[in-house]
């Protein structure tokens, strides 16, 4: 999905990994670097990875240089859950941008997914008077 703050336009990717042998390369990295107690018990990953401007190839992933990349680990005991997966990948993608970007992006991609910006009926306070 494109995202934008006020300046740029930002490109973010998620993909699900559900098993071991499909890890990619910097995901094994990242495990290697773990406590065994938790590598061990490590078995889905959503890979965030998040540039500005536009991909240098439209596949996944997009090879576009100056990439960040955020991981969601997901051990045994824990539920899959898709959306969660992406906005723990996401976070950890955007940690070392400035915190306007951050805000900018967070808010874009809450928009997007519909999680803000949508009003329910009965969520609406009722009118004091209102038959
Ligand atoms: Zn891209």
């Amino acid at each position: 999905m494109i995202l934008y703050t006020p300046k740029n336009a930002y490109a973010v990717h998620f993909i699900h990994y559900r098993t071991l042998p499909s890890f990619p390369r910097e995901v094994r990295e990242a495990i290697n670097k773990m406590p065994l107690r938790i590598a061990t018990k490590i078995d889905a990953v959503t890979v965030c990875t998040i540039h500005e401007g536009p991909c240098k190839v439209p596949s996944r992933p997009c090879e576009t240089p100056n990439t960040l990349m955020g991981i969601a680990f997901k051990v045994r005991k824990d539920s899959f859950q898709h959306s969660k997966g992406r906005k723990v990948a996401l976070a950890k993608a955007m940690a070392t941008l400035p915190k306007a970007i951050r805000t900018a992006l967070w808010r874009g991609y809450l928009l997007k997914t519909h999680v803000i910006g949508t009003v329910h009926p009965q969520s609406e306070p009722k009118k004091k008077g209102a038959a």
